[in-house]
């Protein structure tokens, strides 16, 4: 049955998508030239109700890829930006779940995680997506949304998708990638929008007849911004091609400033961290400055409530700075719990919403960390500006299978 993967291969695959195109050393991390004492009596306080041993977390960092080929869908890359390596390439998200429930317009790809479950055959490969609306005022509204995700059809401005495959599925090799820029899928996918490379793109532009489009919105800036420029370029590939990714990816390249910038990610496993630390190599080149990093989160520190917010925060930002350019907390565990910044505006377990397709309840899988936007280069500058304390991804406990390739997590806000 196992077609060729050997241990060492299936070991790269496993797991929270640890780096396989380049397992070098950590020279990328910041010092931490605050690590030699922590204080002691903060640590733990936070959680009066549930202090049960810390489970082992990994942390994901952007990267710059390495090659052009690194985030490709066969790669089962962990990425964020740029437009989604969907798992499943030809049955994605479509219709209203592709469109934020408060203003209609198309979401924007956030970020993807490779976590595979190795105990199941059904979920050998296993994505999970996230998408939101960029507009910081649809991303207020669903703040209140949220509270009422588990009564009722709330509207998100945020989405998360699950999508796993078996071993043996018609879209990749069963075979472990070879990782040197020759992997090619086993069939390709649909044809995806031209303007943002995220979405199905099942319409054609009336008037260059070349581009797709996924929705009247970006049917309307293809229009006014490179509709002209395809007219006019004879050169282009055309769409009518069996591959119709590698058209999407000619043209979306005039587009793609629409998209946040593309990078890999990366883990490391939390634990890991302080031991390497504590022989204080290789921190000398910091990816951005110490400050930077503390002045977006102490932008944060505005809005607090009373003492339980600041205490809350303290800790939260003690084991923040362990790894301080860290964007995501990676933790697939029954204890698992996210690291909130405030106390306030923390769901309950009554507030995570069920499986909607098998009932199980959700648990934590990961969070988002402020500091991604950072790495965007979205700029705090304004009320409008996009700006998130933490955004907490619970998935389907069984992970289950439904007849829907994409099935629809639960992300939970914290402004
Ligand atoms: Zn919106
Ligand atoms: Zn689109
Ligand atoms: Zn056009
Ligand atoms: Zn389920």
């Amino acid at each position: 049955m196992d077609a060729g993967l050997n241990g060492d291969s299936m070991e790269k695959l496993k797991g929270v998508r640890i780096t396989s195109l380049d397992d070098d050393d950590d020279d990328d991390f910041e010092g931490q030239e605050n690590e030699e004492e922590q204080e002691p009596t903060l640590e733990e306080e936070e959680d009066d109700d549930d202090d049960e041993e810390e489970e082992p977390v990994t942390l994901g960092f952007v990267e710059k890829p390495k090659h052009s080929w690194s985030l490709l869908r066969q790669l089962f890359p962990s990425k964020a930006g740029g437009v989604p390596a969907w798992l499943d390439p030809v049955n994605v998200p479509s219709g209203r779940s592709c469109a934020c429930d408060i203003c209609g317009n198309p979401l924007q790809f956030l970020l993807q995680v490779y976590a595979p479950i190795s105990e199941k055959e059904s979920t050998f490969h296993r994505t999970l997506f996230l998408f939101m609306c960029p507009k910081m005022s649809c991303l207020r509204r669903y703040q209140h949304e949220q509270w009422k995700c588990r009564s009722k059809n709330s509207s998100r401005s945020v989405k998360v998708f699950r999508c796993q495959l078996p071993h043996l599925n018609p879209f990749y090799s069963s075979e472990a990638p070879r990782l040197d820029g020759t992997d090619k899928p086993s069939r390709s996918g649909v044809a995806l929008c031209n303007w943002c490379g995220t979405w199905k793109g099942d319409q054609f532009c009336s008037s260059c007849k070349k581009a797709r489009y996924c929705s009247q919105q970006h049917q309307v800036v293809h229009r006014k911004i490179n509709c002209q420029q395809l007219s006019l370029s004879s050169q282009l590939p055309n769409s009518s091609s069996s591959s119709g990714e590698t058209t999407s990816l000619e043209i979306i390249k005039a587009a793609s400033n629409a998209l946040w910038l593309e990078y890999e990610i990366i883990n490391e496993d939390e634990s890991e961290l302080h031991a390497e630390m504590s022989d204080d190599k290789a921190y000398d080149k910091p990816l951005i400055s110490k400050k930077r990093t503390d002045d977006s989160m102490m932008s944060l520190v505005d809005c607090f409530k009373g003492d339980s917010d600041r205490k809350c925060w303290a800790s939260f930002q003690e084991r923040i700075a362990k790894a301080p350019e860290q964007v995501l907390r990676y933790c697939r565990n029954a204890n698992a719990k996210p690291l909130w910044p405030t106390s306030s505006g923390r769901p309950s377990k009554d507030d995570i919403p069920n499986c909607s397709y098998c009932g199980s309840s959700s648990d934590f899988e990961f969070q988002v960390l402020p500091q991604l936007l950072y790495y965007f280069g979205v700029k705090n500058d304004d009320v409008d500006s996009l700006d998130w304390a933490t955004i907490v991804v619970y998935t389907c406990r069984a992970s289950c299978e439904a007849s829907v390739a994409y099935k629809q997590e639960f992300a939970w806000v914290q402004l």
